[in-house]
């Protein structure tokens, strides 16, 4: 008789049903999550996860390959229509995965690399001293202007000219402004370097014309697959005519082995469903939900890092405030708002304690939020870190979140196919 999880191993069957209750109750503004839907799931859960595939649809290492490389070839074809990238390699496990073939095809150790600073927005594989990347490679660093709190680009080509970089890193995973990959692609021209563009955050919203694209004046652009992408947990790299092959081999044998058959699998499903017009209409949702957000935050005299937002975040600037990041999302979490504390350029505070708290709204566009209910989410978490302390306050807060969240069940389905 076939044994179900619940039945076999409840330890682990109760902690899977408590946290997918959790995503259930919770208004979720991590700007890096969202809900994938069933069929994404769906294929995550399956036996392709019994395979092993190394090396590219047929040129495999092991026999037994083909249904496996149909499936790799459907997600390959999707990511390259998606983007409208020369190449794709859909295999990285993961974001930092597809970072760490980026840099292997492209530097050689010692080399110099320029990216965003870690403080000012930028991510642990752009140099930090902690990751690979920052141990491997020379880093050196842009900021933000502390003025506009946006990149400055004459600030950006100084350091270029005086660093000499080997490659140009951009993207992050806390800048809340449009990127201009034409101006980046002017500096690195001048200055002999290779451009690298890492759009894990804004991916979903340069596949639908919300964010400028960077194919075209990039040399390899990187992504996860799971933030505005809304696929599973995953990593993606792409390339020009000139660097595909390189990556290929970097991604396998250079930093990988086998590929994750079930997560490639679901990101053949999540990419068709990127090319949908409802994810376009998803996308320009979250655009208007984040801008609602932003401008009620303001207008309930919060501060934002740049004032505003072109894109599905925002960063909370505290630094003029008693409650320091931390205290914030700690707040914010007792009445079921989850957030996570961030950084802000001119730190001041502990990287464990922090000035900002970033909010992003990816996931609630997903279960239905509307620009009204954006507006409703600010006014929640102004009530709540004005009134930290009063346990009324946080009380009625509590209430009206568990309301909307259960009136807003995560959806199953994101596409109606039908149409
Ligand atoms: C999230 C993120 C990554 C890393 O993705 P993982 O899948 O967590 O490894 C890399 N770069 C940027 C800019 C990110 O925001």
């Amino acid at each position: 008789m076939s044994q179900t999880l619940s039945q076999q191993d409840p330890a682990v069957a109760a902690a899977i049903d408590a946290e997918l209750n959790r995503q259930a109750s919770d208004v979720e503004l991590i700007a890096s999550e969202n809900y994938v839907s069933g069929p994404v799931l769906e294929a995550l859960g399956s036996a392709l996860t019994n395979k092993y595939a190394e090396g590219l649809p047929g040129r495999r290492y092991y026999g037994g390959c083909e249904h496996v490389d149909t499936v790799e070839r459907l997600a390959r074809d999707r990511a390259k229509q998606l983007f409208g990238s020369y190449g794709a390699n859909v295999q990285p496990h993961s974001g930092a995965s597809a970072n760490a073939a980026v840099y292997l095809a492209a530097l050689k150790p010692g080399d110099t690399i320029l990216g965003l600073d870690l403080s000012h927005g930028g991510h642990l594989t752009h140099g930090s001293p902690v990751n690979m990347s920052g141990k491997t490679y020379n880093a050196t660093f842009y900021g933000l202007d502390p003025q506009t709190g946006r990149i400055d680009l004459d600030r950006v080509r100084d350091l270029a000219r005086e660093h000499r970089p080997r490659m140009i890193v951009t993207g992050a995973s806390a800048y809340a402004r449009t990127w201009d990959w034409g101006g980046f692609r002017s500096i690195a021209d001048e200055v002999g370097a290779l451009l690298f563009a890492d759009i894990a955050h804004v991916a979903g919203l340069v596949v639908t014309g919300h964010h400028p694209s960077p194919i075209g004046l990039c040399d390899y652009v990187s992504t996860t697959t799971h933030k505005t992408l809304r696929g599973p947990r995953g990593g993606l790299v792409m390339g020009t005519q000139g660097t595909m092959k390189g990556l290929n081999s970097a991604v396998f044998p250079g930093c990988q082995g086998g590929p994750l058959m079930h997560v490639i699998a679901a990101k053949a499903v999540a990419f068709a469903e990127a090319l949908r017009p409802e994810f376009a209409a998803y996308s320009a949702q979250v655009l208007t939900n984040a801008q609602a957000m932003a401008s009620q935050l303001l207008e309930r005299g919060f501060s934002l890092v740049s004032d505003g937002t072109d894109n599905h975040l925002m960063l909370l600037d505290l630094s003029e405030s008693e409650l320091s990041g931390k205290d914030a999302e700690e707040a914010l979490s007792r009445v079921g708002i989850t957030t996570n504390k961030n950084t802000v350029p001119g730190e001041r505070r502990s990287p464990f304690v922090t000035s900002g708290l970033r909010l992003g709204t990816p996931a609630m566009t997903t279960r239905g939020m509307t620009r009204e209910d954006s507006r409703r989410v600010a006014d929640w978490i102004a009530d709540t870190l004005n009134g930290s302390t009063d346990e009324a306050v946080l009380a009625r807060v509590r209430g009206e979140v568990a309301d909307w969240c259960r009136d807003h069940p995560i959806p199953v389905n994101h596409i109606d196919w039908s149409a």
